[in-house]
């Protein structure tokens, strides 16, 4: 097993990383910024290495001085959680030519699942469904791009080939607007991701956001742990998500998670990743792959009671993977709202100090949050300070015990979306489940 791991993140999913690596006897190095020393689990860790200023370029996205930190504390391996350098290519290269253990994939798949047109065509080839389109990148060819586009029917959506971030995306609705949507789409994808490579797909009007979780060791054996449901989406920011999907059977998680497996194989990819796929009238549309562990990642663990940071450790260490695909049980159904510190109307950030911060608990809660009372929420990172995880045996009982355990939090100091949760929670078409990814925005009027 690994002796000691840096975890470069900060955060809820630091404080999870920090968890997983104690559970196992892995000892822990907290790298942060000097606007984090009162972080939780900086206050955990085995060491702490201060690595620079408040400021991300300075600190958690300076490769350098994480790669440094781990030198001087004589750490094996690096785990990047999520955000930050976790799907940085380069980074992963950097870990590895210094003699360190990344823990996620090998940078060759994270550099090839970054480009959306190479991932598409390795999906296609292990016959994982995608979204019908331009087949490859646009030529410098009007002509062509009109008829591939009529071929396609309107609407489409021109994407940039390096993007990210909900980044580099157009929707054409007619004709007369595709070849200037193409320039525009292909200058903004050079300035902001140094590629102008960009590709064609139809635009699916009323999709769901179903992704599928892969667990692999890069040594012959990988596993998907079916499927979440993150259509609660507001400007492509998951707000809730939940596991199982509602009303996606059993034939079709297996098909599509095996096709999964078979391009994860494929690739010789390693340790946990997803794929993400549009669905709409019964079928999957895959558009990405993301390289590393997600946000949303418990409530799988919670249906599956595979503990995927832990898995992602052995993984690291070497080890095979222990669980095979017909040990993977879905049991019951778990739920997973994404706590804000913003304004639950605005949705302007709220940092500041906590004053009081009481959680829930009771059967089927879990709560991951690095908060604590007297905490004070810096203003400089991601306004996410936790998840609540709702299980029950199934989708009734979940959602019941989430709407208590809304009921139960106290924040005071801060504002949090606290209210949005329980607001969305009275909606009878989420109770129903199912939405679509525009379903929270149209709901909200925004
Ligand atoms: P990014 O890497 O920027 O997140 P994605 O390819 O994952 O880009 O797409 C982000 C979001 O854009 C999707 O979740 C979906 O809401 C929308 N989108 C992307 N492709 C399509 C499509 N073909 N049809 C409809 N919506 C799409």
């Amino acid at each position: 097993m690994l002796d000691k791991v840096v975890i470069a993140n900060r955060g809820e999913i630091a404080l999870r990383i920090l968890r997983a690596c104690h559970e196992i006897g892995i000892k822990t190095v907290a790298v942060h910024s000097k606007a984090d020393d009162n972080l939780k689990h900086v206050l955990l860790a085995d060491e702490t290495v201060c690595i620079g200023p408040a400021e991300s370029m300075n600190s958690y996205l300076d490769m350098p001085r994480i790669i440094s930190a781990a030198e001087v504390t004589d750490a094996v391996a690096i785990h990047p959680g999520y955000g930050f350098l976790s799907e940085n290519a380069d980074f992963a290269e950097r870990v590895e030519s210094s003699g360190f253990t990344f823990i996620g994939p090998s940078s060759k798949a994270i550099r090839m699942m970054g480009d959306k047109v190479s991932a598409i065509k390795l999906m296609q080839k292990a016959g994982v469904p995608t979204v019908p389109g331009s087949d490859g990148a646009l030529k410098d060819d009007p002509d062509e791009n009109l008829r591939i586009a009529r071929d396609i029917g309107y609407p489409v959506i021109i994407k940039a080939s390096g993007g990210g971030g909900g980044k580099g995306m157009r929707v054409v609705h007619a004709e007369a607007a595709l070849l200037n949507a193409i320039a525009l789409t292909q200058a903004e994808s050079r300035s902001a991701f140094n590629n102008d490579e960009v590709y064609m797909e139809k635009f699916l009007e009323t999709p769901r956001h179903i992704e599928i979780q892969v667990l692999c060791d890069g040594q012959g054996n990988a596993i998907h742990l079916g499927e979440r449901d993150c259509s609660m989406q507001r400007r492509h920011q998951k707000v809730i998500e939940e596991a199982p999907a509602p009303g996606i059977t059993e034939d079709q998680r297996n098909y599509v998670g095996q096709r999964c497996v078979d391009a994860c194989l494929e690739m010789g990819y390693r340790s946990a990743g997803t794929f993400e796929f549009l669905y709409q009238d019964n079928e999957f549309y895959f558009i990405e792959m993301n390289t590393r562990l997600q946000v949303e990642h418990p409530v799988t663990e919670m249906i599956t009671g595979i503990d995927i940071v832990k898995e992602q450790l052995k993984i690291a260490s070497g080890e095979k993977l222990a669980i095979k695909q017909e040990d993977v049980r879905i049991k019951g159904h778990a739920i997973e709202c994404r706590m804000n510190a913003e304004d639950p109307k605005t949705f302007m950030p709220s940092p500041g100090d906590i004053k009081l911060w009481h959680m829930p608990g009771g059967p089927g809660i879990r709560i991951d949050s690095h908060i604590y009372s007297g905490y004070r929420v810096p203003p400089y990172y991601d306004s996410m300070i936790g998840k609540i995880i709702a299980f029950g045996n199934n989708r009734k009982s979940a959602m019941t015990r989430m709407e208590n355990a809304l009921k139960e939090i106290v924040v005071e100091g801060i504002k949090t979306n606290i209210p949005l949760h329980q607001e969305i929670f009275q909606h009878s078409a989420f109770k129903n489940g199912g939405t679509n990814i525009h379903y929270l925005e149209k709901r909200l009027g925004l």
